[in-house]
């Protein structure tokens, strides 16, 4: 089961008791990139194969974070990322956009916001299920 509305994403970034300022330093420091060097070509959006699911297109997010605000932690974008590298490889200025999303997620799932809960599975689910699958949703929902 799912816990994924704007209301418990904004409880969640208020339970991290985190500023934004705070939010930012920690993105760059587990993600080793720099926010700033995005200069908003739109070219990570362009190529994003999962930019339409999103609240924020990647490079918004990158604008949100920024300006320090609070969109970037709540937009459902950093769980729908696939972490499939098109931004990174596509990125003008060398920004690993997919990296900025592990570091946003890591935030949270360091807190234990875990978005995929396995009580709804039955045992037997979890048996035949790719052990894979279970633990990539466990760390991120990618639809
Ligand atoms: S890594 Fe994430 S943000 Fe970048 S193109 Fe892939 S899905 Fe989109
Ligand atoms: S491609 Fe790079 S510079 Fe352009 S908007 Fe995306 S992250 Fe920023």
């Amino acid at each position: 089961m799912t816990r994924f509305n704007l209301a418990s994403r904004e409880s969640e970034l208020a339970a991290l008791e985190l500023s934004m300022d705070e939010v930012v330093e920690k993105v760059e420091e587990l993600s080793g990139q720099n926010v700033f060097e995005c200069y908003q070509c739109g070219m990570c959006s362009a190529g994003c194969p999962l930019a339409e699911e999103m609240d924020l297109l990647p490079n918004q997010v990158l604008h949100a974070l920024q300006m320090k605000d609070e969109a970037a932690m709540t937009a459902n974008s950093m769980w729908i990322c696939a972490s499939c590298y098109s931004c990174q490889v596509r990125c003008p200025k060398g920004v690993d956009l997919a990296k900025v999303m592990e570091g946003m997620r890591q935030i949270y799932l360091r807190k234990r916001f875990d978005h995929v809960s396995l009580d709804g599975l039955s045992h037997r689910e979890i048996r035949r299920l790719p052990q894979i699958a279970i633990v990539a949703s466990l760390r991120k929902k990618t639809g």
